[in-house]
């Protein structure tokens, strides 16, 4: 089963993404961290790729493509995938249906005021790469390696709303392009409330996969 995530920038994505990860065995995979990946690799795809990230724009598609099926033809997406950050235009969904078949896109809703609070109270493990937010750690501390969390370059408040605009424009309309398999969720509340709808719709599928 290969699941795809549609939401705004702090809508919650990167969290549901660890739950399905963790009760359905399916592979995380965002294209962000693996841009991010590479770039702190000092890699070539990541380094193209960073200009456009810190101005908050898409990555062309020939870049985006490439890393994500590096990503996507390891063995282990066999078991199925849940990809979060891609696609985002209808270019890249086309593109997509002929690397994996799509079986549901689940949308989260979240009003832009909230998406822009959450970020600006983003923090990311530079090791682990995981976001918190800041009122839910201690000393600004990774509470799984304890690096130092840090602020994303493009989290900043410009970047943020230029990202959000970029959303609305390109990547919302997908949810037509995914109007026959689309699970509709609010982004609003705990993660828990969240991922409760999600769990019950893929479970009622017939359990694990
Ligand atoms: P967010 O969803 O909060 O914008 P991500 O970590 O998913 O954060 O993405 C950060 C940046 O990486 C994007 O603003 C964009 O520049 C680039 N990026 C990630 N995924 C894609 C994609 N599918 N297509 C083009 N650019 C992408
Ligand atoms: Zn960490």
């Amino acid at each position: 089963m290969n699941i795809i995530l549609l939401g705004p920038q702090g809508s919650g994505k990167g969290t549901i993404a660890r739950s399905l990860a963790k009760d359905f065995g399916l592979i995380p995979i965002s294209t962000g961290d693996l841009f991010r990946e590479s770039i702190a690799k000092k890699g070539k795809l990541g380094l193209e790729a960073q200009k456009y990230m810190n101005k908050g724009v898409l990555v062309p598609l020939d870049l985006t493509i490439k890393i994500l099926t590096s990503r996507i033809n390891q063995p282990d997406c066999q078991k199925g995938v849940i990809l979060d950050g891609f696609p985002r235009s209808l270019d890249q969904a086309k593109a997509l249906e002929k690397i994996i078949k799509i079986d549901y896109c689940i949308n989260i809703d979240l009003p832009h005021e909230e998406c822009i609070r959450r970020v600006l109270e983003r923090r990311i493990c530079p090791k682990c790469h995981q976001g918190y937010n800041i009122n839910w750690v201690k000393d600004n501390t990774c509470p799984k390696c304890g690096s130092k969390l840090v602020q994303r370059d493009d989290d900043k408040l410009e970047a943020v709303k230029i990202r959000l605009e970029v959303y609305e424009k390109t990547t919302a309309p997908l949810i037509n392009f995914y109007s026959d398999r689309l699970l509709k969720i609010s982004g609003l509340g705990s993660p828990e409330d969240v991922y409760k709808p999600v769990k019950a719709f893929l479970s009622k599928l017939g359990g694990k996969n």
